[in-house]
């Protein structure tokens, strides 16, 4: 059996020789024998599996029996395992099956779902897997289904029930530029934190249309994410302005210390999780920082905010 392997870890694992800028701390592997989602952002919706690409990554195929060996020899080069997966309810035998092969080599193994498979999320924490992401994507009822073509009424609950039972072992992952307010965007946040929810946040990348928001937009939803799930701030004591976030409840020093030297600047999501290049090319500014931030990029990340002391 054959495994998609993204391009910077296939580079870690020697499977390519080639320059690499930052590496990735997971493991990203990709599982996706045709993907019957249907989402506008995704290179990959609608079957499309020749894509070599989801997001900004390209995946070149390897023989899985090669890969684990090279993920469990000593020094093992990742501390986590991410199966990324294309949504087919056909294939979820097999998807288990590679699931628990994965996290049977005793290294953090976490696995992307579509909000469709709160069942399966449960199943496969109790399988033994680590964590499980789900692409929620989109933070409200319209926008949900403008972009994922699915339906809120049906998948919020499902997903409150999960983040009820297992919350601590799954990261939301929620995409900002798809149309959402800054407010509505925080509000999603908010609920979901409030459910013992993590955020695994992104940046639109625009593959097939859309553009990506502002980088002034994005860097204040960063900080709202990181105060919030640090139970520094809550959604009810923020002000916002035609749906734009102005003033945080906290300012100056107190912000500054609880932005923790840029870290709320850095990818979100499953510990060591720091998915290099994926809303951004080499070379350009980075939405999500994969590594610390100097002193100057965490300066010029606050400054970009824009936002008003309270
Ligand atoms: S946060 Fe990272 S490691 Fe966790 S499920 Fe999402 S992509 Fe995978």
């Amino acid at each position: 059996m054959n495994i998609r392997v993204s391009y910077g870890t296939a580079i870690v694992l020697g499977l390519i020789k080639a320059r690499q800028d930052v590496a990735p701390t997971t493991a990203y592997l990709l599982f996706d024998s045709g993907c019957i989602g249907q989402c506008s952002f995704c290179s990959r919706a609608n079957g499309n599996e020749r894509s070599k690409k989801l997001s900004r990554i390209i995946w070149p195929e390897f023989e899985l029996l090669k890969v684990i060996e090279l993920l469990t020899t000593p020094p093992q080069p990742f501390s986590r395992v991410c199966l990324q997966t294309g949504y087919n309810p056909d294939n979820e035998t097999e998807l288990k099956k590679l699931a628990v092969t994965l996290a049977q080599t005793g290294i953090a193994t976490s696995v992307t779902l579509s909000p469709s498979q709160t069942a399966l999320a449960s199943e496969l924490l109790s399988l033994g897997l680590d964590h499980v992401g789900i692409g929620l994507d989109a933070a409200s009822p319209a926008s949900y289904a403008e972009h994922k073509k699915k339906d809120w009424e049906q998948d919020w609950p499902a997903l409150l029930n999960l983040l009820k039972q297992n919350g601590e072992k799954i990261e939301i992952h929620l995409i900002f530029g798809l149309g959402d307010s800054e407010e509505a965007f925080c509000q999603r946040i908010q609920k979901i934190i409030d459910t013992n929810g993590k955020i695994s946040l992104f940046a639109l990348t625009p593959v097939n249309s859309g553009k990506a928001p502002e980088m002034a937009e994005y860097r204040r939803m960063q900080a709202f994410r990181f105060l919030c799930e640090n139970r520094r701030i809550r959604f009810e004591d923020c002000k916002f302005a035609d749906g734009r976030l102005t003033n945080l409840p906290i300012s100056g020093y107190e912000l500054i210390t609880a932005l923790e030297n840029g870290n709320a600047f850095r990818t979100s999501g499953c510990g060591n999780c720091n998915r290099p290049y994926y809303n951004e090319r080499p070379g350009q500014a980075f939405f999500n920082y994969p590594r610390p931030l100097s002193v100057a990029e965490f300066s010029s990340a606050i400054e970009d905010t824009h936002l008003q002391n309270s």
